[in-house]
């Protein structure tokens, strides 16, 4: 992946502005940007890389514990099932469709 500069389309960006957040080429580096917090482009896509795959973790253990409570009211309802009472039952996917919602 390579990207262009935000002022100059024709230039590949070589620096990252930070306080700007944009990514430049190397003259806009020397001209607008020269006292601003930059860092390397290659860096940058790299650390956003990282943040990505931690972000995917994060949505996967979230996935897992969904997962997890959908065994858990499917396993639970299966045993009310068995008892034969269904009221109940119903009443049970009620509090468990409120419990989601208040989430
Ligand atoms: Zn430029
Ligand atoms: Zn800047």
């Amino acid at each position: 992946m390579s990207l262009g500069c935000v002022r100059h389309n024709d230039r590949p960006a070589t620096v990252y502005c930070t306080s700007c957040k944009s990514a430049i080429c190397d003259s806009c580096t020397l001209a607008t940007h020269f006292d601003h917090d930059r860092q390397l482009i290659g860096e940058f896509v790299q650390q956003r890389r990282l943040e990505l795959r931690d972000h995917s973790v994060v949505v996967e253990h979230r996935q897992r514990q969904v997962d997890n409570e959908v065994e858990r009211v499917r396993r639970a309802s299966d045993k009310l099932i068995r008892t034969q009472s269904f009221s109940l039952y119903l009443d049970f996917l009620a509090l468990t469709l409120i419990h989601y919602r208040l989430r």
